[in-house]
């Protein structure tokens, strides 16, 4: 069972078929008619006029937050942020865009918290360009924010001409958990991501959506980068297998975290939150290390990762079934309690 993340979905048969008999044409001369229809359909779920199929969701994040700040300005966002933590530093090291940060406990971010680090300034102070908001939050526990949070801040950027980017990398277990098109989130941002190769189980993609004019830069901003690919609508057709297939069912994969973390706290009352938002539950490990317990839990054929020095993440995902989450939620259970 391997918990570690839901980027360890396998294409279906019924997607790998989608693959195998997809239109293809080279994408660099705008030619590939899946990738165009998959891009399409992207722009409309996420109500933006266009999209842009990337290879990862940490290019498609180095592309919006590029589109949104200069070199020499900075990238907001919370100290927990996958732009931060996760890409290696890529905004400052290609780009020449530095961040700063707030604290939250779990990524879900209000209007003070990000006011409080803004500077509007330019002359003395370094002039942030852009705020960065994370939906659902990986770091945070899969936590969501708020649609009325993130239209507060949305309507914050717009007064002060700061652009919003949203990594979506997650936006569909977000709206799925609350019952909301993805477009409520979407047409709130500058640029919104949205990352096929999680949850949603296609092999590798991110889409990244912004008005036509910047997505019509980010196209050439990529090409520089080495990431303009040619028949990828082989790729493109796992992905709008993804969209038309995938998204509902992200709630059993909710219903399976919540049901592993009753487990853990049957066993262990504190060791998780009371709540799991969607598809990823943060354990605390206690006396144990999360090296311990990544190990222990290895031995009995369960996979999960180390996210602190106390802490480890499993993350559900449509490659395993609501029963082996419960097996899963007893494993770390006992491993916790020191039975294991
Ligand atoms: C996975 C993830 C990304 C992008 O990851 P890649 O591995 O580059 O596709 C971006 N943001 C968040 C929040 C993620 O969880």
């Amino acid at each position: 069972m391997d918990l570690r993340s839901d980027t360890v979905t396998r294409p279906t048969p019924e997607m790998r078929e989608a693959m195998a008999t997809a239109p293809v044409g080279d994408d660099v001369y705008g030619e590939d008619p899946t990738v165009l229809e998959l891009e399409a359909k992207g722009a409309e779920l996420l109500g933006q006029e266009a999209a842009l199929f990337c290879a990862t969701g940490s290019m498609a994040n180095l592309l919006g937050v590029w589109l949104n700040a200069q070199p020499g300005t900075e990238v907001v966002c919370d100290v927990k942020a996958h732009i931060v933590r996760a890409e290696l530093g890529a905004h400052a090291a290609l780009h020449g865009i530095t961040t700063r940060t707030w604290v939250t406990p779990d990524g879900v971010t209000t209007l003070d918290n990000m006011e409080s680090v803004v500077s509007l300034d330019g002359g003395h102070l370094v002039k942030t360009a852009a705020v960065e908001l994370e939906n659902t939050h990986n770091f945070g526990g899969g936590t969501i924010q708020p649609l009325e949070n993130v239209r507060i801040i949305a309507n914050y950027c717009a007064e002060h001409s700061l652009g919003l980017h949203l990594d979506g990398a997650r936006l569909a277990n977000a709206c799925v958990a609350l019952g909301l098109p993805l477009v409520d989130y979407g047409k709130l941002a500058t640029t919104v991501t949205l990352c096929l190769s999680k949850g949603l189980g296609a092999p590798i993609g991110t889409l990244l959506a912004s008005t036509r004019e910047n997505i019509a830069r980010a196209r050439v901003q990529r090409k520089r980068l080495g990431g303009g690919w040619r028949q990828a609508g082989i790729l493109a057709a796992a992905g709008i297998y993804a969209l038309d297939h995938h998204i509902e069912r992200l709630a059993e994969d909710h219903e399976s975290a919540s049901a592993f973390a009753d487990r853990v706290r049957a066993a262990v009352p504190n060791a998780v939150s009371a709540a799991i938002p969607t598809n990823i539950v943060v354990v605390e490990t206690g006396t144990l290390t999360a090296d311990e317990v990544v190990a222990a839990a290895a031995q009995q054929g369960l996979l999960v990762s180390k996210v602190a020095p106390h802490q480890v993440r499993a993350v559900t995902h449509l490659d395993v079934s609501h029963d082996e989450c419960i097996q899963a939620g007893d494993i770390i259970g006992a491993i916790l309690r020191g039975q294991a």
